[in-house]
């Protein structure tokens, strides 16, 4: 294995470094405007980039193209159509709690959000997480290639920290309060995850499908019935850990199962308790993180897509 010297990943600002780039609202809004409009500003409405700034109110524009016959047409600010938007906090800290939630390794609960920032309630630092994490949650990502290997877990319940050939019954009946997800993980690359209701082959399938692309060099699964139609299109390769497989060459499903653990260590260690409801958001959160381990400007990333 040759060792390539990989960029260091510069994940976390210390509080210092985050007043200096942030000290007040408008610096945190020019930052907004940047990540947001790159290539200038665009009516968030009708994209028209062909909108005026308004003297008279920083950081407001309007767009004519979408309000036809209005005289002082569609108006709109650095914030109309983020996450950030119709809340009482400032973008500051917004920004506060965006670098926080993208920094810890294990995510942070809103408990420890709200004393950390001193916030009035839980309540408030509980809402500001889950729409962060809802504006991560539609991170497009491009079908995996390379070797890919896929796998399921389940997580919630008082199964969640058995391996699950140790829980019998085959496809793992989703009763008492366990939630599947299923995930597929490029062995260089990123992750795909989703919470499925099911395990059965049309779910399993298709996710697979979905996010997989055809030309991979390798595809490796555990021995799961809902897998054995892939070897039609893919080149599939299969362990079989009942019978003590777990490694056959580069058939191995070794890199889902690490990030199982780590997705269990935070939903479980750091959330405790996640509801059926919540958990695609807590799986978002996890699976930007993790596609953006190695992107240094991760918060930045994220700014974009709030
Ligand atoms: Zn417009």
């Amino acid at each position: 294995m040759t060792r390539r010297k990989q960029p260091k990943p510069v994940h976390q600002l210390t509080v210092k470094q985050f007043e200096a780039m942030f000290p007040d609202e408008d610096a945190c809004r020019a930052y907004l405007k940047a990540r947001r409009w790159p290539n200038g500003v665009h009516c968030p409405r009708c994209g028209n980039p062909h909108v005026y700034e308004l003297h008279t109110r920083p950081w407001h524009w309007q767009c004519t193209q979408c309000a036809p016959g209005g005289s002082t047409g569609y108006r709109f600010s650095i914030l109309t159509g983020t996450v950030f938007e119709n809340t009482n906090k400032p973008l500051r800290d917004w920004f506060h709690v965006t670098h926080l939630l993208l920094t810890a390794k294990k995510g942070i609960s809103a408990r420890q959000l709200w004393r950390y920032m001193g916030f009035g309630s839980l309540k408030t630092a509980w809402y500001m997480a889950h729409r962060i994490r809802a504006a991560l949650s539609d991170h497009p990502v491009e079908k995996l290639g390379g070797i890919v290997e896929v796998d399921e877990t389940y997580i919630g319940g008082k199964w969640y920290n058995k391996h699950k050939d140790k829980r019998g019954g085959g496809s793992g009946g989703l009763g008492s309060g366990k939630s599947a997800v299923i995930g597929a993980i490029s062995r260089k690359g990123n992750v795909v995850l989703r919470v499925i209701d099911n395990t059965d082959t049309r779910t399993l399938d298709s996710f697979v499908r979905e996010t997989v692309c055809t030309k991979v060099s390798l595809l490796a699964t555990d021995n799961h019935s809902g897998y054995r139609l892939l070897k039609d299109k893919y080149p599939h390769g299969v362990i079989c850990h009942e019978e003590g497989q777990h490694v056959i060459g580069a058939v191995h499903t070794n890199t889902i199962e690490g990030f199982w653990s780590i997705l269990k260590r935070g939903v479980v260690g750091t959330y405790h308790k996640v509801s059926r409801k919540y958990l695609p958001l807590y799986v978002a959160e996890f699976q930007f993180r993790y596609n953006n381990r190695m992107n240094a400007d991760i918060f930045g990333a994220a700014v974009a897509r709030c």
